[in-house]
């Protein structure tokens, strides 16, 4: 390399060095890393700027971000967490609904498959999500209830999971039965369970009602009382739920043809949420079903977006929210367009995670921002785990296992040094 193109160089890096000490220089006074001379305000500017709040108050947030805002007394908050089809989608989850009271009380109605992560991002201590009411027995309404049973106690519910859901003609299709079958199906995990966990989160109680009650009462305490309507979907034993509190009425179909129960008793409740299925179009032109079956499907089986239209009009809620539809910028405005064939009133069509703010003044809709990483929260009272090291093992399989003591040894030294313990490694 030449001299003249060494002392170039040696120019260049002069130079840059010194830009990069008056960057340094200007930025030092400046640690929100805005550059420079823009930030001289004037003393005037300057004071305008103290007097704005870098943090919009609470009830102006754009957003619900769960497990910050406390719920006013008279206040009601809905969230959607299930709002798609039987079919899974990461968008979508299948039917559940979180209503949440100003007592404190919470309930969640239907837990559809892949609902449970969704409730879990609510942020809620899972000692308040102990009340399930299932609208009726299809997977889409109830495939989660098994994750939130045997995963509440694993994520810190201490108290009992109770589960409200209708008879069916015969015993076997009723609610109780469903649940038998569960505890049927989990009976190993839930024998893990002991001298592992604190277990008292472990017992699923059932109350079971009848199907056909008309506006019956099947719950009752602290001031909240649900009822339940008889609904029309696939076969007898569907229901829908009206809950009232505080003069507050939230009402939730789960599935079900349009009928002269929800008719007559959801007239003028303050938020409705019926379903809303995919429209016969969209069942064949995206699902790729025979057109006869999109028909049956959509406006026989279920309520397709006309006929929820002409419920909201016969029933004129303060918000009508439609669910159950797969909620996309292709599909919705097909949906929309026949809901508002048949019905002029505040709409809200629901995908997961919108938030619904309920008083008798006002009626607010809005999306909660998730934190994906969201770990359990604290149980609302203190474990009482007896942990055991027994093992059940045979001979068999505990014969199997490779001790490695010395391995065994470093972490146990490596935890008390870390946490101040006295732990001994378990003999084998
Ligand atoms: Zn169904
Ligand atoms: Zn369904």
């Amino acid at each position: 390399m030449s001299k003249i193109a060494n002392s170039k160089l040696a120019l260049l890096a002069i130079v840059a060095v010194a830009a990069l000490a008056m960057v340094a220089g200007y930025m030092k006074g400046h640690h929100d890393g805005s550059v420079g001379r823009i930030l001289q305000l004037s003393p005037e500017a300057q004071a305008a700027k103290a007097k704005m709040s870098p943090v919009k108050p609470l009830e102006n947030r754009d957003v619900y971000y769960p497990g910050t805002e406390p719920l006013g007394p008279d206040e009601m908050r809905v969230v959607a967490l299930g709002t798609g089809m039987p079919s899974f989608r990461p968008k979508q989850a299948a039917a559940c609904f979180l209503v949440e009271l100003g007592n404190g009380d919470k309930f969640l109605f239907d837990i559809g498959q892949g609902s449970a992560s969704r409730i879990a991002a609510m942020k809620i201590p899972m000692d308040y999500l102990d009340k399930v009411f299932i609208g009726h027995l299809h997977v889409d309404h109830m495939g989660d209830l098994a994750a939130l049973w045997i995963g509440g106690v694993k994520m810190n519910r201490t108290y009992p999971l109770r589960v409200w859901g209708p008879s069916g003609t015969t015993p076997e299709f009723g609610t109780k039965y469903a649940i038998d079958g569960i505890k049927r199906y989990l009976n190993w995990d839930a024998t893990t369970l002991k001298g592992l966990m604190d277990i008292r989160g472990e017992r699923l109680e059932v109350t079971e009602f009848d199907y056909k009650g008309v506006n019956q009462i099947i719950y009752q305490e602290n001031g909240v009382t649900i009822r339940s309507i008889p609904a029309i979907h696939v076969m007898d034993g569907s229901v829908s739920f009206i809950l009232e509190w505080n003069g507050l009425k939230f009402a939730y179909s789960s599935d079900t043809f349009p009928n002269k129960w929800w008719i007559k008793y959801t007239k003028g409740v303050d938020i409705s949420v019926h379903e809303c299925f995919s429209s016969p179009q969209i069942m064949l032109d995206k699902m790729n079903y025979r057109p006869e079956w999109a028909l049956n499907l959509s406006a026989i089986k279920h309520t397709s977006p006309k006929q929820f239209g002409k419920i909201m009009a016969m029933t004129r809620p303060r918000l009508a929210v439609g669910y159950h539809f797969f909620n996309d910028h292709d599909t919705l405005p097909e949906q929309l367009a026949g809901v508002r064939a048949t019905y002029d009133g505040p709409l809200a069509m629901a995908t997961d995670y919108m938030v619904f703010n309920v008083t008798k003044d006002a009626i607010r809709v809005r999306m909660a921002a998730i934190d994906q990483e969201i770990w359990p929260m604290q149980p609302t009272r203190a474990k009482e785990t007896t942990p055991s090291m027994a093992d059940n093992f045979s001979d068999f399989i505990k014969g199997g296992s490779e001790w490695m003591p010395e391995v065994l040894k470093q972490i146990w030294t490596a935890f008390n040094e870390r946490n101040g313990t006295n732990f001994e490694v378990p003999s084998k």
